[in-house]
């Protein structure tokens, strides 16, 4: 059984915000693009609860939000205080769970698969909800069998929220929720269904899964899963991001170093093709060797520079071949291994809604 959380910042820039300036606390705070007297370009990133009462939310063109309540208090987005809170509060969940997977700057899934119940789970979630009120910030989590549930659980009552959501209750759950609660449903795909009858999940369990196909192509196929409260996706943890690495066990165990450039061409030429799916740069390379009778050695080495390509992982794995030179004893299996990732700014790190 898998149990996962999701948690969501409650209005995270604006609340950020009222942290470093106390008395704006409770006030209406707009935080996005400059308003420049109502003429401003750009849109609301984030709208204070107070600001929500006067009709404003994020995404709003910060005109509209402007002429909505002219005395509002607009703020520019400043990362620089988001960002270090945001690496706080990943922190702070990363002592609850290995897996944690930072979605956006304020959102995040845990696999909390490890607590031997929901009951557990509801516990280590109001222990993380504590944690991050001391720092002064509020969040909503939604517990659930999967990231799907768990999100949209997260979202079910904020602020300050906290909704459990059993497997056997996913569906029921689901149901009388209007389709755009389902991630990847937006605007214009809502406005289809809707012109077609479908406003609910539970008018869009109604629709046959070759229908959905037809339509949406693979997205046809999730919405049909994703509809019935079903969703596969692991938590996948930020740095070792399903982890860049090969392994090939032989048949028989062999001597022949032909064999094993073929088999570590071929990794190699995997390897970097996941890389560029990934967007990823490495510079170390490992090389996992292991003979008969389950004797296990590897060796890394360190590049100069960020690599990506097949040839540089070919080259260095052979590089540390070498080492184990000339083959005393038959090798069972090879692994290759890519680490030591180029980082990213953390400000392009899932903020691309927000700019
Ligand atoms: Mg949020």
């Amino acid at each position: 059984m898998r149990i996962i959380l999701h948690i969501d910042m409650d209005s995270f820039f604006t609340s950020c915000e009222e942290l470093r300036r106390p008395e704006l606390k409770g006030k209406p705070i707009i935080v996005g693009a400059d308003p420049r007297g109502g003429n401003g370009r750009g849109v609301v990133s984030t709208a204070s609860y107070a600001a929500r009462e006067y009709g404003i939310h994020s995404g709003m063109p910060i005109s509209i939000a402007y002429k909505k309540c002219p005395n509002c208090i607009f703020l520019p987005v400043d990362f620089e205080l988001y960002v270090p809170l945001s690496q706080k509060i990943m922190g702070i969940l990363r002592n609850y769970s290995d897996k944690v997977e930072p979605a956006s700057i304020d959102e995040a899934y845990l696999d909390l698969s490890e607590c031997k119940d929901y009951t557990e789970a509801v516990k280590t979630a109001e222990k993380i909800k504590e944690e991050i009120r001391k720092i002064g910030l509020s969040s909503s989590v939604g517990i659930g069998p999967n990231k799907l549930i768990a999100k949209i659980a997260s979202d079910y009552q904020k602020p300050d929220g906290l909704t459990v959501v059993r497997e056997n209750n996913a569906e029921d759950f689901l149901k009388p929720m209007n389709v755009r609660k389902i991630p990847g449903i937006g605007p214009k795909t809502s406005e289809f269904l809707k012109e077609r009858g479908i406003e609910t999940i539970r008018d869009l369990q109604k629709i046959t899964k070759e229908e959905l196909k037809e339509t949406f192509g693979k997205f046809g196929e999730t919405m049909y899963y994703f509809s019935r409260g079903i969703d596969d996706s692991e938590v996948i943890t930020e740095y070792e991001t399903k982890s860049y690495s090969k392994e090939f066990t032989f048949q028989k165990d062999t001597k022949s170093m032909e064999m094993l450039r073929d088999v570590t061409l071929v990794m190699a030429e995997e390897l970097s093709k996941e890389l560029e799916t990934g967007k990823k740069r490495f510079k170390t390379v490992t090389l996992k060797i292991r003979f008969s009778g389950f004797e296990t050695h590897t060796a890394s080495l360190t590049l100069k520079e960020y690599a990506g390509g097949k040839e540089e992982i070919y080259a260095t794995t052979n590089k540390l071949l070498q080492k184990f030179l000339p083959l005393e004893k038959a090798v069972r299996l090879i692994g290759i291994k890519v680490s030591n990732f180029e980082e990213k700014d953390p400000k392009t790190i899932g903020l691309a809604r927000y700019i």
